[in-house]
């Protein structure tokens, strides 16, 4: 699964400067794989298979905009369900476009990429109160090597430890290579 995510560059090793400030030796970025419509088949295809061993009932999958978007609307195809996304109106993540979520509706979430999973926790706390009942988290990648928890089964097609540090304490700057952002040209 590294060597598919590598080929299409949506991950990266080097030396990074990640929008949040911090530096890290590897970067993921979701869109460059999930931008060939017939490979993001796949990878929803081969999440579907892992989740429908443990989950056998999914109603409506749920990401939130934008990074979730085209990856939920695969995991819509591959289950055959509805799926929506929730977009941040203010600061506050909500579901707008007239998407609505019935009473105990079995819900999966969806995401790109796993981080400290703040997003995530988020959509379940916007749709829990509407009626979702959520049972399951899934994404492409996890980046917390499966150390959030959301009271619920999760799945991920690759799970990876990324270490990123403070600019000031950057073993790959004390080495004198300089961080570069991903997706600016050089
Ligand atoms: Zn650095």
């Amino acid at each position: 699964m590294k060597e598919l995510f590598k080929k299409y560059n949506a991950l990266l090793t080097g030396h990074f400067l990640l929008s949040s400030g911090l530096h890290s030796d590897t970067y993921f970025q979701s869109a460059l794989i999930l931008q060939h419509p017939l490979v993001a088949g796949k990878l929803a295809e081969n999440l579907k298979n892992e989740i429908s061993q443990k989950i056998k009932d999914i109603d409506l999958i749920v990401s939130p905009a934008m990074g979730g978007i085209v990856i939920g609307q695969e995991m819509g195809r591959a289950f055959a369900k509805r799926a929506i996304f929730c977009e941040r109106v203010d600061g506050k993540l909500v579901l707008r476009r007239g998407f609505s979520i019935n009473k105990g509706e079995k819900v999966l979430v969806v995401e790109d990429v796993i981080t400290t999973g703040l997003s995530t926790r988020e959509v379940i706390e916007t749709i829990t109160p509407l009626g979702a009942d959520v049972v399951a988290v899934c994404s492409l990648v996890d980046r917390s090597a499966g150390k959030v928890d959301f009271g619920c089964p999760r799945f991920s097609l690759l799970s990876l430890e990324v270490k990123s540090y403070k600019s000031e304490e950057c073993p790959l700057c004390k080495n004198g290579s300089a961080p570069v952002k991903p997706g600016s040209r050089k």
